[in-house]
């Protein structure tokens, strides 16, 4: 492949079917960005450590380690475009890809995202509404900011936290000696963030190509089980102009931060219906799996058309959605469930569309796979997560 080089000008370059996307990462994110490009005619290669990462079955596999150079160059000598499919791909990596091959998202994106600081400064800067947060250096100074934030606050380090892993909730006295303890010895830096009394998680998927071209999907509302995303339900049971300034957050957060690609914008929405931005992905994102059922054009093809300077897809919401993740201890009941006759399914006018992601362990929490339930109303699709009691007390 000839590598168009990402210096110059590249906004009218269209990257066309029968063209090779490379990607770095081989996980469930890369196998359904790839399995919808298979469709549109795209070739694929990933770089993935694991021998059975998911993305392999649909994309030539370069088994390799995220920092190995070498192995990144042949991705890039095999690719006419490189994309990344989460965000803790190696930054030193991805620079020195850019000198030579052509990645539209870019090193600054990644370099933003993969550290919270960063991030809020950036979105601050923007004029985007973000909790208030500090830089915390020592436990005194974790003390004295709680107390200014009035006596609360959510302990985090700024970088490699994910599904709740590298944070802290400070409620009461002591929470924060405790919470410096167990986060200062990952050595990362860390932030405090004032606690946000949020009513709802939000979440909106925005996509830009190269020419500057803005879509958005519709906003899902978010509900978490032990730090894990576990449904996603859309439309969000929010006003229309929540939706509304949902969107045009993601949009302006978009354009601000100058993005080619997906950017998934996770929001909290307060009890007087104010949106504050917690935190931003730019690659697909778990709480928009509900458009590969649900929508017009699903997240992964948006991106590859963003990436790929097509012009991007309607993101028209088609039917009341409700996705659920499958996580390794859903594994057994949800097999058992899809196998036999559906019979909640069928009274409740539900229908499940099962992904699976191919991973040969199932470990607990380990997310295997989610399922889109189409319905006429996002109620009956909840009563089926209830009734079908594979989630039991979430
Ligand atoms: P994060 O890793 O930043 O996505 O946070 C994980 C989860 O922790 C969020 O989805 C919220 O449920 C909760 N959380 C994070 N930050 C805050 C905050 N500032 N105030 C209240 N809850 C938070």
């Amino acid at each position: 492949m000839t590598p168009t080089g990402n210096q110059g000008d590249h906004t009218s370059v269209r990257i066309q079917p029968g063209a090779t996307i490379g990607v770095l990462g081989g996980g469930q994110l890369g196998r359904m960005l790839a399995l919808d490009g298979l469709r549109m005619g795209y070739r694929f290669v990933t770089l993935d450590p694991s021998p059975d990462a998911p993305c392999a079955e649909a994309a030539r596999h370069i088994q390799a380690d995220f920092g190995d150079i070498e192995a990144a160059g042949r991705l890039a000598s095999m690719s006419d475009v490189i994309t990344y499919e989460f965000e803790n791909v190696s930054l030193e990596v991805v620079e020195k890809l850019e000198q030579g091959a052509y990645l539209p998202q870019g090193g600054h994106l990644l370099h933003m995202t993969q550290h919270r600081l960063r991030e809020k400064d950036a979105l601050s800067k923007a004029g985007i509404p973000v909790a208030p947060y500090a830089k915390i250096e020592s436990l005194a100074e974790l003390e004295q900011q709680v107390a200014l934030f009035g006596g609360q606050g959510v302990l985090k380090t700024a970088t490699g936290g994910y599904d709740g892993k590298g944070q802290r909730m400070i409620r009461r006295q002591g929470d924060a000696e405790q919470a410096y303890k167990e986060l200062s010895i990952l050595g990362a830096e860390l932030v405090l963030e004032a606690f946000i009394p949020f009513q709802l998680e939000l979440s909106v998927i925005a996509a830009r190509n190269s020419d500057g071209d803005i879509a958005t999907f519709p906003v899902a509302e978010n509900r978490h089980a032990d730090h894990i995303l576990h449904l996603s339900i859309v439309p969000a049971r929010v006003p229309e102009a929540v939706q509304q300034e949902a969107e045009r957050l993601a949009r302006q957060i978009a354009e601000a931060l100058d993005v080619v690609g997906l950017i998934a914008v996770e929001m909290f929405m307060t009890a007087d219906n104010q949106l504050i931005v917690n935190e931003l992905a730019p690659r697909p994102h778990n709480s928009g799996h509900y458009t590969m059922d649900a929508c017009m054009t699903s997240q992964f093809e948006q991106h590859l058309r963003a990436i790929c300077n097509l012009p991007l897809g309607d993101t028209t919401l088609r039917t009341p959605v409700v996705m659920v993740n499958l996580l390794g201890e859903h594994r057994k009941d949800m097999l058992q469930w899809l196998v036999e006759d559906d019979a909640v399914a069928e009274k409740l006018h539900v229908t499940p569309k099962l992904h699976w992601y191919g991973k040969s362990e199932a470990l607990p929490k380990r997310k295997m796979g989610h399922i889109n339930l189409l319905a006429s109303d996002v109620e009956s699709a909840l009563q089926w997560v209830k009734q079908t009691n594979i989630w039991r007390n979430q």
